[in-house]
């Protein structure tokens, strides 16, 4: 199998360049040319350039623009690399008969109910990130490509920009800490997803007829309070030098602290589709959090944060 991976550096894209090498040969591409290609998803012409010249059976595009707040002052480019790029990639793949495996977001709903989403509810997102994000999608749908699209949730990793570190860096500078406490989510490993995505391209070329859209994520749910608690937790309990105790740090409601981008408060999705199609199991999001965690503390030192 030939698959060219974009977005190779994001916290999807690193670990999918590990997952994704027993199923075959791997062309991994960064935003700046490599060997003449240019795996910029705001050039357009380029991109679909890159595509045929690799000629591959299988597109992974683990690129996105995910500042969810500079979104809501630069749609055009999120529209750009969320939307227009997807699409680009989508006509390649049908063209070349390949498989597009494309990544979405929790953020595509309007955070109503408490009810887990599952993958024929309603979309309706409440900022400029998750329209991008939707239409994206719908680009891919609409393409008449074979495709893969994972929708997930809070994602996290060892490296890169996350909440896990964001928590650690501010633990380490402050006595207190206030964290919205009514938006309910499942924080999912950048190594899970990209595990399952393997997973599920070994499945599906027995299974063609099975691609489409899925919703992914970890197992069991949270808040953003509860999950700063259990961090802050495991990193006193590890001798981390945090400043701010698990008990000082305050639970706030969405609008105590201001952002650009309006949020979802209901972010649970219904994962039943991947598993039961897939034979997929999805680990309590503890798991993946503990291991990040102790990468990140055991591993990488305090500068890895700072
Ligand atoms: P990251 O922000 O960690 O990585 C995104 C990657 O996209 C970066 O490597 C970035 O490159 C690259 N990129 C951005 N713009 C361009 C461009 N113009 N051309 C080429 N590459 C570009 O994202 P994640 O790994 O967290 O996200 C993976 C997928 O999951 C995305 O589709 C995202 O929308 C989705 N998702 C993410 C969530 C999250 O909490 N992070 C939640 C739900 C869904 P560079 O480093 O050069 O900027």
């Amino acid at each position: 199998m030939k698959i060219l991976l974009l977005g190779r550096n994001g916290q999807v894209g690193w670990e999918l360049q590990r997952a994704l090498v027993p199923l075959g040969s791997v062309t991994a591409l960064a935003r700046d040319d490599r060997d003449g290609l240019c795996a910029d998803l705001g050039q357009p012409d380029r991109l679909a350039a890159t595509v045929r010249h690799v000629a591959p059976d299988v597109i992974v595009n683990a690129a996105a623009y995910t500042a969810v707040d500079q979104a809501e002052e630069e749609q055009e480019e999120a529209h750009a690399i969320n939307a227009t790029a997807p699409s680009v990639l989508a006509a390649e793949a049908r063209a070349l008969g390949a498989l597009l495996v494309h990544y979405s977001t929790d953020y595509v709903f309007n955070g109503s109910g408490e009810r887990p989403w599952n993958e024929g509810d309603k979309t309706a997102p409440l900022n400029v990130y998750g329209c991008s994000k939707r239409e994206g999608e719908r680009a891919v749908q609409e393409s008449g490509c074979r495709h893969l699209i994972f929708r997930t949730s809070w994602v996290y990793a060892a490296r890169g920009r996350n909440f896990i570190r964001t928590m650690l860096h501010l633990a380490a500078e402050r006595d207190t800490l206030k964290v919205i406490g009514d938006q309910y989510g499942a924080p999912t490993g950048a190594e899970l997803i990209a595990d399952v995505t393997a997973q599920v391209l070994a499945r599906l070329a027995a299974k063609p007829e099975n691609g489409g859209l899925y919703h992914l994520a970890a197992a069991g749910e949270t808040t953003w309070h509860e999950y700063a608690r259990f961090v802050i937790a495991r990193a006193c309990d590890d001798n981390w030098p945090v400043k701010v105790q698990e008990e000082a740090i305050e639970k706030v409601s969405t609008g105590f602290l201001p952002v650009k981008a309006a949020r979802p408060l209901n972010s649970r999705l219904d994962c039943t589709q991947v598993k039961e199609t897939f034979g997929i199991v999805l680990p309590d999001w503890r798991s993946g959090v503990l291991r990040a965690l102790q990468e990140i503390l055991a591993c990488e030192g305090k500068e890895a944060i700072s």
